[in-house]
């Protein structure tokens, strides 16, 4: 059984901490360095990038998440996306640059744009289709240096990994198939 992190700060920590139980796993809401040194790997949720990103500042916790993520798995799904990547196309704020991507913020336009859809997953296996929930979603501009490209909604990548890092611009946490959180958990 893995100790789960998932940043609480903001956004949907609590639904992604639901997917982890339900795999039969120990998730732990961290909200400060001390929780984070006890976790085996990381979720960064969705939410809203610029809170998130604020709220790390202000609680002086952004060199621990980059040395966390230097060498343990972290998630990051949508806001969370955002966070990890290396660039993001004319964003004031600094991500955390953990993962080589270049990500456009609120790409499919406003909430009322939001939409779920089929994606195309390649988790290794044979290719299988997921119920993807865009909601304000950033989009995967290019996939730099090693990040390899994992799902697609169309031609636009949707989920991608470099070593230990995951990403994903939906939210898998919002539908009941748990296999996007299991392929983290089981393979990063
Ligand atoms: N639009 C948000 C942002 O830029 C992300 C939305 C989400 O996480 N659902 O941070």
């Amino acid at each position: 059984m893995a100790r789960i992190g998932v940043l609480a700060l903001q956004g949907d920590y609590a639904k992604h901490s639901a997917a982890v139980k339900a795999l039969g796993h120990d998730a732990v809401f961290v909200k400060d360095k001390k929780n984070l040194a006890f976790c085996d790997k990381l979720i960064v949720p969705g939410g809203e990038s610029t809170t998130f990103l604020k709220l790390i500042d202000r609680l002086e916790l952004r060199a621990a998440l980059i040395d966390f993520a230097r060498y343990k798995p972290v998630f990051g799904t949508c806001a969370g996306l955002i966070i990890l990547a290396t660039d993001v196309v004319g964003f004031s704020l600094n991500p955390l640059g953990v993962i080589d991507l270049r990500v456009r913020r609120n790409a499919y336009g406003r909430q009322i744009d939001s939409f779920v859809d089929k994606i195309k997953v390649n988790l290794g296996d044979a290719p299988s289709e997921f119920d993807a929930y865009f909601i304000r979603a950033p989009k995967i501009d290019a996939c730099l240096g090693s990040t390899k490209a994992l799902a697609w909604h169309g031609n636009d990548i949707v989920m991608a990994s470099n070593k230990n890092i995951l990403v994903a611009t939906f939210h898998p946490e919002l539908t009941e198939d748990n296999s996007i959180h299991r392929f983290f958990i089981e393979n990063f």
